[in-house]
């Protein structure tokens, strides 16, 4: 856990957040600035920056990630999603705690 990171607190429900789903090592909730009708944000409980400072045994999230993904769509009927996870600044990047955005109920471009 980092000190000042926004999804820690949220994590440890310092800060308060609409959660739709949560494992041992993940929860998921409402984006505060939803882009669609759903958006989620996927959040490895474990503090890490973004993608580039996963080290080989926290690439498994990855895959519960995605197991977790899936899970919400069906809980929505199948609805079709995109995912979209952003790693540094440059990248879009605000929130330096990785994170995967959900995002459905729309019609998004190629
Ligand atoms: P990114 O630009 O990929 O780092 O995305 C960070 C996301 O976190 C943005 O879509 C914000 O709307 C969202 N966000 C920031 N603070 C909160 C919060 N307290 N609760 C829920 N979502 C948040
Ligand atoms: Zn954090």
């Amino acid at each position: 856990m980092a000190e000042e990171c926004i999804f820690c607190k949220i994590i440890k429900g310092e800060i308060p957040s609409q959660k739709i789903a949560e494992t041992d090592e993940l929860i998921a909730f409402n984006d505060i600035h939803p882009k669609a009708p759903h958006h989620y944000l996927i959040v490895p409980k474990k503090h890490l920056a973004d993608l580039r400072n996963f080290e080989k045994e926290d690439m498994i999230l990855g895959s519960k990630i995605c197991a977790l993904a899936q899970k919400i769509s069906k809980d929505l009927g199948d609805i079709p999603f995109r995912l979209v996870i952003s790693n540094g600044y440059d990248a879009g990047q605000r929130v330096y705690h990785m994170h995967v955005h959900f995002l459905a109920g729309r019609t998004f471009e190629e």
